[in-house]
C-alpha cells in the first residue's frame, strides 16, 4: 500500500484529526488493504472502551406524516402514493413497555415532522413512558423544531436527541432539500440541542446523490469538530417514488471505511450499524460492527405499520415481531464474537 496513505492513518490514531484534503485523499484512495488497516485501528478503540458489547436501542417509528419535502426521503410530502399513520400516543407507550420487557432501556421515537402532536403531546408521551420506566432513556427523533420545544422536551425527561445534520457542505444541502429547509436552522438545532444538555446524533447519508469525497471529508471534519456523542451514517438508497428514483445507491465499503475513520475521529463516539446497511448487504450490521459500530438498533414498531415507514427501498426487518428481531440480530452479532448487552448505553464518559 502506498506509504503516504500508511502514514495518513497512523497520523489519524495518534492525532484524531486530519486536514480537509487528507480526508479526502484517503476517501478517494480506498482499497481493501487500507479498509482493513482503518478497521483495525478502530476496532482497537471500540475494544478499549466498549470491550465486545454492542448496545441496543428500540425504534418505534410513530408517525410516518412529514411536512418536508426531502428529494431523497420515501415520505416526504410530495408522495401521494405513501400510506400514512400515526400511533395515538397511548400506543407509543404500549411499545416502549414492550421494549422494557425485552431488555430495551433505550427507546428511540423517531418520526417525519408531523405538528399533529404539538409540544404538549411529545411531553406526555415522555412522561407517559418514564411515569412506568423511570430507568428507561428516551432519545427523540423528530426532526427540526424550535429551542423552547426542544427544552421542554428535555423537562419533560427526554435526554437524548437524533438529527443527522445530513451533510456539512451548505452548497449539497441545497442540492438534496428544497429551499424551504436551511443549513443554518438544522445546525442551529444541533447547537441548541448540545446546549440544552441532550447527548446528541448527527450524521449523514454516505454517497447521497452529488455527494463528492470533498463533501464527504467536510463531514469528517465536522463531526472532529462538533463532537457529538452518536454519529449514525448509513449508504444513501433510492427510494422510487422520490426525485433521487434513479440515483445510484452508496456502496458498503465505503460505509464500512467511514465508520472506521469516525471511530479514530473520536474513539468514545456511540455508531450504529444501521439499518440501511443491512439493506444494501444481508451482513451488513455484522460487517459495520466489525468496523468499529458499538450500537444497533432494532425495531419496536407495531408490524401493523412497520412497512409504511419507508424512507427507501427494500428496507429489512419490516415483517417481524419486534422480539423475533432482537433474537435475530443477537444471533447475528454474536456470529462476529460481540455480544448485546442490556444497558442505557451512553457513551463511554459521558457524565450525566
Ligand atoms: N424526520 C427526522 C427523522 C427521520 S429520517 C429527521 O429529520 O431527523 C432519519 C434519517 O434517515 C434521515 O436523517 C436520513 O439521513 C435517513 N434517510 C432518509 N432517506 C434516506 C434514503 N433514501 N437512504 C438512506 N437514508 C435515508
Amino acid at each position: 500500500m502506498e506509504t503516504k496513505l500508511v502514514d495518513l492513518l497512523d497520523k489519524l490514531n495518534r492525532e484524531h484529526s486530519l486536514e480537509l484534503e487528507e480526508y479526502q485523499f484517503l476517501l478517494e484512495n480506498i482499497n481493501p488493504d487500507l479498509m482493513n488497516l482503518a478497521a483495525e485501528y478502530a476496532r482497537k478503540y471500540q475494544n478499549q472502551y466498549y470491550g465486545n458489547k454492542v448496545y441496543i436501542r428500540g425504534l418505534v417509528e410513530f408517525t410516518n406524516y412529514c411536512r418536508n419535502n426531502c428529494y431523497y426521503c420515501g415520505i416526504r410530502r410530495g408522495n401521494n402514493n405513501c400510506e400514512r399513520y400515526r400511533l395515538k400516543a397511548d400506543d407509543i407507550i404500549a411499545c416502549a413497555d414492550e421494549g422494557y420487557k425485552l431488555g430495551f432501556r433505550t427507546v428511540v421515537l423517531q418520526g417525519g415532522e408531523d405538528f399533529t402532536y404539538s409540544d404538549e403531546d411529545i411531553c406526555n408521551i415522555i412522561k407517559g413512558i418514564k411515569a412506568s420506566h423511570n430507568d428507561m432513556v428516551i432519545t427523540l427523533s423528530i426532526g427540526e423544531r424550535e429551542r423552547d420545544s426542544y427544552q421542554k422536551y428535555f423537562d419533560a425527561g427526554a435526554r437524548r436527541f437524533l438529527l443527522r445534520h445530513e451533510t456539512a457542505n451548505p452548497e449539497l444541502y441545497a442540492k438534496l432539500h428544497p429551499k424551504e429547509l436551511s443549513f443554518e436552522h438544522r445546525m442551529k438545532c444541533l447547537h441548541d440541542l448540545k446546549d440544552i444538555g441532550y447527548q446528541v446524533g448527527a450524521g449523514f447519508m454516505v454517497q447521497s446523490p452529488g455527494q463528492t469525497p470533498k463533501d464527504i471529508a467536510m463531514d469528517l471534519k465536522f463531526i472532529e469538530e462538533f463532537k457529538p456523542d452518536m454519529c449514525g451514517i448509513g449508504p444513501f438508497i433510492s427510494h422510487k417514488e422520490t426525485p433521487f428514483a434513479k440515483e445510484a445507491s452508496g456502496t458498503l465499503e465505503m460505509t464500512l471505511f467511514l465508520i472506521s475513520l469516525l471511530r479514530m475521529i473520536y474513539p468514545q463516539m456511540l455508531i450504529p450499524a444501521t439499518t440501511a446497511l443491512g439493506t444494501i448487504d444481508p451482513r451488513g450490521r455484522e460487517k459495520g460492527i466489525q468496523a468499529g459500530a458499538n450500537v444497533v438498533m432494532p425495531n419496536l414498531s407495531p408490524t401493523s405499520v412497520r412497512k409504511m415507514y419507508t424512507l427507501y427501498d427494500n428496507k429489512i426487518c419490516t415483517g417481524e415481531e419486534a422480539a423475533e428481531c432482537i433474537n435475530c440480530l443477537k444471533n447475528r452479532i454474536a456470529s462476529v464474537g460481540y455480544e448485546i448487552v442490556t444497558d442505557v448505553g451512553n457513551r463511554a464518559g459521558f457524565i450525566d
